[in-house]
């Protein structure tokens, strides 16, 4: 065992203070806010991208009706020159039927874009409204946010500087276990062995020991508990 095994675990004991302190600020209301608003806020830019990208369609639509309108507009044109001394008004009326079915149907077309163009912005103007509502919940919840971690400051900074400290005093294989262990997010890396009715188990898991890693924490004073992967410890 570690000679220095105390200090890592007074070592623990201020890191497990710390990540209580750092969790507390994480699930703050104020933290969850600006969780929130950043989610919703993002759901909004998405609608902004895509009414912008229905809206380009719909420019690009109408920019190809007006050579059309332009088109129908000649045809007509050379229809009523035509007309003039012409005496078969039955083949006029036949050509101006079928002028005005294309002028009905690019009218229609036009309408058409005209309702969704309303409708791509009204759901802009709705979604950059939120966007900007987002914005603003989240700049108060940051503030917030930033208060806590203002109050906790002296805490954090005086617990970090301990943690500093006690780091050169252990061993380095030992600091790096207990750094693997705490990255997977268990805490206490290590733990005392529990002895219940002659038998050893985790101090974590509960686990009972086998009898390989009962002689291992008998003869070191450490093993690795099998389940959880934390460090067991026993007091000598
Ligand atoms: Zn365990």
């Amino acid at each position: 065992m570690d000679k220095n095994f105390e200090t890592l675990l007074k070592y623990q004991e201020y890191d497990i203070k710390l990540k209580r302190l750092l969790d507390t600020i994480e699930r703050s209301d104020a933290s969850k806010r600006m969780e929130q608003a950043r989610t919703e806020f993002n759901i909004a830019k998405k609608t902004v991208q895509e009414d912008e990208k229905e809206a380009e369609k719909v420019v690009a639509y109408y920019e190809k009706s007006a050579p059309q309108l332009q088109e129908l507009e000649k045809n007509l044109d050379s229809i009523i020159k035509s007309s003039e001394g012409n005496d078969n008004i039955a083949a006029l009326i036949e050509q101006l039927e079928i002028l005005k079915g294309k002028v009905i149907a690019l009218e229609k077309k036009i309408i058409e874009c005209k309702t969704s163009s309303e409708k791509i912005l009204k759901s802009y103007q709705e979604a950059n409204a939120i966007g900007h509502k987002m914005l603003s919940y989240f700049n108060s919840a940051k503030t917030i946010y930033n208060e806590l971690i203002k109050a906790s400051e002296p805490e954090i900074s005086a617990l970090k500087k301990k943690l500093k400290a006690l780091e050169p005093l252990i061993e380095i294989e030992t600091l790096k276990k207990y750094k693997e262990i705490t990255k997977e997010n268990k805490y206490p890396a290590f733990v005392e062995v529990r002895f219940i009715d002659g038998t050893y188990s985790c101090g974590a898991c509960g686990l009972q020991l086998s009898q390989k890693n009962t002689s291992t924490l008998n003869e070191n004073g450490v093993c690795t508990c099998e389940t959880c992967r934390r460090v067991i410890f026993k007091r000598q």
